[in-house]
């Protein structure tokens, strides 16, 4: 399956998550976590809609792209996995960048709790996402899926009833 941003996102939650999610394995689409975050973005800024464009690139998705000022919205219910979050923001960057569109930005937002967080794309950070995709491409290739997490998150986690049904 081909890497995309959310997979740079799984990786810095869940190894198994990455693992099952690259290996055709996906619960996301009936995932009433999923369909919230849509809600999110719908009543959170409505007016977003006409204002800025989706984009899809090397098959990540940005949903919400203001091409005129060069900065990607990107919306989140809360920042607990705000580290995930940036690095799928600097993902997307870095995938503009690689793609002629260079001096983008991004904005990561959480309307529930009236924050917002500004996130550049540094030369570091596109050395490390370098490194990650490597080793998001290992994990994906093993043939073992990575052990389950017993985490907080699991309970959240779209995955949790392929996870622990067993146990
Ligand atoms: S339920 Fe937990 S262990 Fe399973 S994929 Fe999700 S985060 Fe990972």
């Amino acid at each position: 399956m081909r890497l995309t941003a959310t997979h740079i996102n799984y990786y810095h939650i869940c190894h198994r998550k990455l693992w099952l999610s690259m290996n055709g394995i996906n619960m996301e689409h009936s995932s009433n976590t999923v369909a919230e975050g849509k809600l999110l973005h719908e009543a959170s800024y409505p007016q977003r809609l006409e204002r800025y464009s989706e984009i899809e690139i090397e098959g990540s998705k940005i949903d919400f792209y203001d091409a005129k000022n060069k900065v990607i919205h990107e919306l989140k219910r809360s920042d607990k996995m705000e580290a995930a979050h940036e690095w799928q923001l600097k993902y997307y960057i870095m995938l503009l960048d690689q793609n002629g569109v260079e001096g983008v930005t991004g904005v990561l937002e959480y309307p529930k709790l009236r924050e917002t967080k500004s996130i550049q794309l540094s030369e570091a950070d596109k050395m490390y996402l370098q490194l990650v995709i490597g080793h998001v491409n290992e994990i994906a290739a093993s043939e073992i899926c990575p052990p389950l997490l017993h985490a907080k998150i699991c309970k959240s986690c779209s995955y949790f009833d392929f996870c622990y049904s067993g146990e």
